[in-house]
């Protein structure tokens, strides 16, 4: 049996159109989904919308329309998205959670953690951010008593909920941190939840009172249970077995706690520890052009804008280049020009062009079935720890070096004195575009797979410019 590989991005809230923040994510799932089945992996991208929250209620009223039209044109927008921008070549699961049967594996798992024991009923007295989807503490609230992230008044509540006995994992997790020193990657975010539950956990409220939107809690129906609850088991609640547990979780560094800390516990209170997640990495946030992404402020970028104007392979390397993934950055067009010229059209671009005007005035073969094994020892630990920044870097470093090669034994010159010794030359440097190729595959599949049929062919032509200079 081959090995599988299954990826998740976060589950996504959908009273917005994604932007290039949401499209940063998908795509890193997307890039270890195609090294991976490179590499002859079963594979599984699992990604979704969380439409059991306040927000989904919120904006469908907004517009005057039912929740479940909403969230139906919401659903066709994004699958539509991820469809253009060809993640997983289309070969994505996409899980809704009003769908039933993800709401049935939810009221399961409550009464199996029910059952055995890790459930109490309780009174929750306290503030509850809708934005946050969250309870909110006094302390984190701004002068005017708003949320400083969203700039809200967060509710007031106090009502029956039921309890999950969080506090009884706190020895069990920092276990797992300990044994799997790469579970929470990058390691500033791993040591954060470390300290985190080091200061010591309390239990959570996992449901609400009264409300008429949400999954059921299966022994009482005045209580739905808690948003959060239900949309982490989204990752397992429609996807087959097999691919379980998750390999990756692809989240955004603001629901850092919700994944490494309460998921995992979860699990192991459903007798789920089979299932651990193995990593979990949390990537950064970026600004546009120095400001955060808001809303009111209509910044947002669409992805498949930028996709049209300069590319998708540009717009994939751009964001994996210039923000090293787990790290904060920011994002601006005129940066993705100056990217797109120095790297893609002076960088790669005029390489294999030159290589290919090369090989063609020499007559050369191109290279049907390369020998070395894909994807070498330094390119794999850097894709397995999400590292593509590094990756993308060593790739450029091979570049520079065949460029290096070709201005220091200028070929064109030699083959005046010397025929033999030039073509032996350039079939080195195809192997060595080649190899950049492949290496690619992850990143930039469409400009891959260009470079490869052109060098593939039996006489090698020089064809137009991958990248023309904007
Ligand atoms: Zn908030």
């Amino acid at each position: 049996m081959s090995k599988k590989f299954f990826v998740t991005t976060p589950i996504y809230y959908i009273n917005d159109l994604p932007h290039i923040g949401h499209a940063y994510a998908t795509f890193a799932a997307d890039i270890l989904i195609r090294y991976h089945k490179l590499l002859g992996e079963k594979t599984l991208l699992l990604t979704g919308s969380d439409e059991n929250s306040q927000k989904t209620l919120d904006a469908a009223k907004k517009r005057g329309v039912t929740v479940e039209d909403y969230s139906s044109g919401m659903v066709a927008n994004w699958q539509s998205t991820w469809g253009k921008l060809q993640i997983a070549d289309g070969e994505f699961k996409f899980v809704r959670t009003t769908n039933i049967d993800h709401a049935k594996f939810v009221q399961d798992f409550f009464q199996k953690i029910y059952d055995n024991g890790y459930i109490e009923e309780g009174v929750y007295e306290g503030l509850y951010c809708v934005g946050h989807e969250a309870f909110i503490k006094e302390s984190d609230l701004d002068e005017s008593g708003v949320c400083p992230d969203h700039k809200t008044k967060p509710q007031l509540l106090k009502e029956k909920n039921y309890f999950f006995k969080l506090k009884d994992f706190s020895k069990q997790l920092l276990e797992l941190y300990s044994k799997n020193p790469d579970f929470i990657l990058p390691t500033e975010r791993r040591n954060e939840v470390v300290s985190f539950v080091r200061s010591g956990l309390e239990n959570i409220s996992i449901s609400r009172e009264g409300s008429s939107w949400g999954i059921k809690v299966p022994f009482d129906q005045n209580q739905v249970i808690y948003v959060w609850f239900d949309a982490l088991l989204s990752y397992y609640s429609t996807t087959s077995k097999e691919f379980w547990p998750a390999d990756v979780h692809i989240i955004g560094k603001d629901i850092l706690r919700f994944h490494a800390v309460i998921w995992p516990a979860m699990l192991l209170a459903a007798g789920f520890e089979n299932y651990l997640p193995k990593k979990i990495f949390a990537h950064g946030f970026f600004t546009i052009t120095g400001t955060k992404i808001s809303k009111s402020l209509g910044n947002a970028i669409d992805p498949i804008k930028v996709s049209e104007e300069f590319g998708l392979d540009t717009l994939r390397y751009f964001l994996f280049k210039e923000l090293p993934f787990g790290h904060d950055g920011d994002f601006s067009l005129e940066r993705l020009r100056e990217i797109y010229n120095s790297d893609l059209a002076n960088g790669l671009g005029n390489l294999v062009s030159r290589v290919a005007k090369l090989a063609e005035s020499l007559d050369l073969t191109g290279v049907r079935e390369n020998k070395t094994p894909l994807f070498d020892s330094t390119f794999r630990i850097h894709l397995d720890k999400l590292e593509f920044h590094q990756a993308l870097e060593y790739i450029w470093k091979k570049i520079k070096d065949a460029d290096k090669k070709l201005e220091s034994t200028k070929p064109w010159e030699l083959v005046k004195t010397d025929k033999e010794a030039a073509a032996a030359i350039v079939e080195n440097l195809i192997l060595q575009v080649i190899e950049i190729q492949e290496l690619l595959l992850p990143f930039i599949p469409d400009t891959a797979e260009k470079i490869r049929l052109q060098f593939s062919k039996s006489k090698i032509k020089s064809t137009k410019p991958l990248f023309p200079r904007k």
